[in-house]
């Protein structure tokens, strides 16, 4: 390995006496923020004792980056690096809570197309102490959209809004990621998380497509479960599961849930893997709580840097590091995350240089408790890579109304629906008012509770009817004429004759 001149690849390496040349491959290095320098320094030690055939290149993002103006967090250098070395070794950063930043995780997923996040959750009893001894489970989680589009805004005085955003090829290539990874990785199940009971359309989406996907992978078991009760289970019985694929949001969560199960949070990797580019790094964040103590458990990050090896190509170091590593719980070694936790611990906490160290000292050795690790090269591609989405045709498109929200405060849906009634045009005629979401009009109950926040459903006046972009323009220049404060409108349409909107509740 090579820290001081990154734009060096060859250097002399194990086969230094013989006088070969090694070749490094060149990787992208931040050291992120809170414990991020520490673990990373830990990190680097272990892999480069362990004799990695890595190039890093330093790279400067997070909070630094922020308070000196760059309100995205990473300065157009190393965006270069990013783009040049397609591999990212990374320390936690930390987003400043308000201020309009953005998060720079989601931003360097989303920009580089880092579609699936790969969270492995593994107990390590007895030397790690866990409820859950057998938990031995991947999580893939989808890592482009959801929730974390980040697509936000206050509409009225009452009401603040967050758009989810889950689409078909996000969906096919993260349930075909998950499926490939069972196959790869001798993994027997996949289990899809989703809230479809409730949003039909986009969880649902999610649902429906890892049914069309799971039918072509019938070696490996499949089956569904609503994400509430399977993070339950997940809690309580983590056994049933092998491989998880969920969207973003609940990936992430679970995935925390899980890895805590597991002893610490401290002790799982991740790998986020696009098209292009790959992003390796622990699963926690900067834990400002104990940064600059030097007590952080580097495992994470270190387990985060062992399938980066195997992304590279560097099975034979992985499983060296990833051995080391097991013996040196084997050997009672902890860090203070998880003392008092094990069986066999010696001594005190050891600190995170320290672990680091007891690593290095065991590396060449097998583990005697743990089934040793071995990994294998990813294959190197015979042919043309066939490509991860193929875009269907559209589909025929007719719309058929238009959802009007409106920011009213001094108002009941009855005064609202006759104002708007008064004001409709000949082409788009008013169906409907929901409050949050619950048909308030016609036929409301006046137990329910109203915000200052309306959706008013205009449907095409003729049954079955189309109508236009200029029907709806037509439409909010009256209602604004009249004073109707509209917020935003959603067209309605049908997609090949199916609706492609939702239902009022109680509609
Ligand atoms: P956190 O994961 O940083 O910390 C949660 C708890 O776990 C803390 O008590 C912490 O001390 C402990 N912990 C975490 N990692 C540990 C380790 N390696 N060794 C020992 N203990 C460890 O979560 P948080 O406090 O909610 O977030 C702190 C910051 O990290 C926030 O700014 C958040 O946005 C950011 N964050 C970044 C990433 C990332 O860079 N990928 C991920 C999650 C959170």
């Amino acid at each position: 390995m090579k820290i001081d001149n990154p734009s060096q690849t060859l250097v002399s390496g194990g086969a230094a006496e013989a006088g070969a040349l090694e070749v490094l491959t060149p990787i992208t290095v931040a050291y992120g923020d809170g414990i991020g320098p520490e673990i990373m320094e830990a990190t680097l030690k272990v892999l480069q004792a362990a004799g990695a055939r890595i190039a890093p290149e330093m790279i400067e993002i997070g909070e630094k980056l922020y308070r000196s103006g760059h309100s995205s967090g990473i300065a157009p250098e190393a965006w270069d690096s990013l783009r040049r070395t397609k591999v990212f070794l990374k320390s936690p950063i930390t987003t400043p809570s308000g201020g309009g930043y953005k998060s720079l995780n989601v931003t360097i997923r989303k920009t580089l197309g880092l579609y699936a996040n790969v969270r492995p959750c593994v107990s390590y009893s007895p030397f790690v102490a866990t409820k859950h001894p057998k938990l031995n489970l991947v999580i893939v989680r989808e890592n482009e959209e959801d929730l974390y589009a980040g697509i936000e805004h206050r509409q009225t005085d009452e009401v603040f809004q967050c758009l989810k955003l889950i689409t078909r090829p996000g969906c096919e290539k993260i349930v075909r990621y998950a499926f490939e990874y069972a196959r790869a990785n001798g993994r027997h199940k996949v289990t899809c998380m989703s809230k479809d009971n409730i949003m039909k359309m986009t969880d649902g989406l999610f649902h429906q497509v890892f049914d069309e996907i799971r039918v072509e992978y019938p070696q490996i078991a499949s089956d569904h479960m609503i994400i509430d009760i399977g993070a339950a289970r997940l809690a309580t019985r983590p056994e049933l599961f092998d491989v998880i694929v969920t969207p973003n949001l609940y990936g992430d969560i679970i995935s925390d849930v899980a890895a805590e199960m597991t002893g610490s949070v401290g002790l799982a990797g991740s790998a986020n893997i696009g098209e292009h580019v790959a992003m390796f790094e622990a699963i926690h964040g900067s834990a400002p709580d104990i940064a600059g103590k030097g007590i952080a458990n580097p495992s994470g990050l270190l387990l985060g840097a062992v399938m980066m090896l195997v992304h590279i190509r560097q099975a034979d170091v992985a499983a060296k590091v990833h051995n080391a590593w097991l013996c040196t719980l084997e050997d009672g070694v902890f860090t203070a995350d998880l003392q008092g936790q094990g069986r066999a611990q010696i001594g005190r906490p050891f600190g995170s240089m320290d672990f680091a160290d007891a690593i290095v000292e065991r590396l060449g050795r097998l583990p005697q408790q743990f089934k040793p690790i071995s990994y294998q090269n990813p294959p190197l591609p015979t042919g043309p890579v066939a490509p991860l989405y193929v875009r269907r045709p559209a589909a025929k498109k007719a719309m058929v109304g238009v959802d009007v929200f409106v920011h009213q405060s001094e108002s009941s849906a009855d005064v609202l629906a006759l104002h708007l009634q008064a004001n409709q045009t000949p082409a788009l005629r008013l169906l409907m008012i929901t409050n949050r979401g619950v048909k308030v009009w016609p036929g409301g109950f006046p137990e329910t509770f109203c915000t200052d926040h309306w959706r008013c459903r205009f449907m095409a006046a003729q049954a079955d009817g189309e109508i236009t972009q200029r029907d709806i323009v037509a439409l909010l220049g009256q209602l604004t004429d009249a004073g109707v404060d509209v917020i935003k409108t959603e067209n309605l349409c049908t997609f090949d004759g199916v609706q492609g909107f939702a239902l009022g509740q109680g509609q």
